[in-house]
């Protein structure tokens, strides 16, 4: 029996920390983890402990919506979101555990001209970089989605829709767990219940992490703490434009199947779909005021119902079953901060706001390649902190925030 038991387990049970590691990095949800997942499995650097203040994946990983697709407004965008979800593709495989990825597809609400015009403007930018996007009118919109509400008389009629064919739904819990798993049997030390408390640094180097389980020396660290990287890069001595709000999702009780498209409508700040148990998944935008509790609110569930309601008046008598909230980190122009800062040794992936679930397994994949070869990929280039001091911005402003 306990030989089963060992069989099963997810991934070993955590040890005494090192004195130190070749890498160290901060927050267990799934960029961490895939960072970690990637340095061993593409670099063969398994000498590397991620430290997480709780559980792995109570942050946003283990939050959020789960919404993955690459229609993004910018080239540079598009391009490194796109690999994102090709990874994703083939990630249930890799990791060899069911990631219940569905390519349900993903509409884009448009309900006014100047909507449709930047639709279409971004399925021009999508299908340079072999994204496939296009326009639709509402009688497509009718045919992907049935039990929806289109029709002229609405308060926000529908006149037509982005759709992303490849955009889908994933369970979030399965990928970090998976990552997780991935990570802990390449010889990642997973430490959770472990949490920064400072960072030392000396001649322009990070040289020791400080933690409520004692003091490491770390060769390379890097912060993937989204919702926190402003707390943490300030005991680096690194700023960042970020701020830090709360986003709030729901669902309601199990229901039949209704809907099998992802429906995201960034004028009434709204999102659904309907996930493999049948609940109907609403989320709304971000609460307009900074903080790091994650507290829900009733004026999140009065407005994201009222306009669930104004598609699908036939949830009228659905219940919802729990909402929760968690944090979202915003740069000025809705863009990432990718790889290095102005401490040699420091790396960072941060300013993921509402939509950075989906750029994980790149995340992952580049940072691991950042920290294996000390340069900076080419797809996360335009990402680096410093385009905030070089008037260089990568402004992803109405494609990214409630669309996530
Ligand atoms: C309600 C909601 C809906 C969302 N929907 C989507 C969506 O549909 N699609 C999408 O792509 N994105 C979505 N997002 C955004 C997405 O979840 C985040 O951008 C992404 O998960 C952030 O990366 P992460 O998973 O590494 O972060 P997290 O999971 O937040 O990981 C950071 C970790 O760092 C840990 N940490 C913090 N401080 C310390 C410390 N001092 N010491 C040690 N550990 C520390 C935290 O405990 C946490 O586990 C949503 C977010 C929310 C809140």
């Amino acid at each position: 029996m306990r030989e089963l038991f060992r069989k099963r387990r997810m991934w070993r049970p955590q040890r005494e920390l090192k004195d130190s590691y070749d890498v160290v990095i901060i927050g267990g949800g799934s960029h961490g983890l895939a960072a970690a997942y990637y340095l061993q499995k593409e670099h063969g650097i398994r000498d590397v402990a991620v430290l997480e203040k709780r559980y792995i994946g109570s942050g946003a990983a283990g939050r959020n919506t789960t919404i993955l697709r690459s229609n993004y407004k910018t080239v540079e965008g598009a391009r490194f979101y796109d690999q994102s979800v090709k990874l994703y593709e083939g990630l249930s495989q890799e990791l060899d555990f069911n990631l219940l990825f569905s390519q349900c597809g993903h509409l884009t609400l448009a309900h006014s001209d100047r909507a449709m015009f930047v639709m279409a403007n971004r399925a021009e930018v999508n299908r340079l970089c072999g994204i496939d996007s296009r326009v639709i009118d509402p009688d497509e919109v009718r045919r992907l989605a049935p039990a929806m509400r289109v029709d002229r008389s609405a308060t926000y009629p529908i006149m037509g829709a982005l759709y992303h064919p490849p955009g889908g739904i994933i369970r979030h819990d399965a990928v970090v767990w998976g990552l997780a798993r991935g990570a802990d049997r390449g010889g990642v030390e997973l430490h959770q219940n472990t949490e920064v408390t400072g960072l030392e640094r000396s001649n322009g180097r990070v040289t020791a992490v400080n933690t409520n389980r004692g003091r490491i020396k770390a060769g390379v660290v890097l912060c993937c703490t989204a919702g926190w990287s402003t707390l943490i890069c300030e005991m680096a001595g690194v700023e960042l434009p970020i701020s830090t709000y709360i986003l709030q999702a729901c669902v309601t009780e199990a229901l039949k199947p209704l809907l099998d498209v992802v429906i995201v409508s960034s004028q009434m700040h709204t999102y659904i779909s309907q996930t493999d148990r049948g609940e109907f998944l609403l989320g709304s935008e971000i609460e307009p005021w900074t903080t790091y509790r994650m507290q829900g609110t009733l004026n999140f569930l009065q407005e994201v119902c009222r306009h669930a309601l104004e598609l699908f008046p036939q949830l009228e008598r659905a219940r919802i079953l729990r909402s929760w909230a968690g944090l979202c980190d915003l740069t000025p122009d809705y863009s990432p901060i990718l790889g290095k800062t102005e401490a040699e040794n420091f790396h960072i992936s941060a300013g993921w706001g509402t939509y950075g679930f989906k750029a994980a397994p790149i995340v992952g994949k580049t940072l691991a390649q950042l920290v294996a070869t000390g340069e900076t990929p080419e797809l996360i280039a335009p990402f680096a902190l410093e385009r905030f001091y070089g008037d260089r911005l990568v402004s992803e402003l109405a494609a990214a925030a409630v669309s996530h």
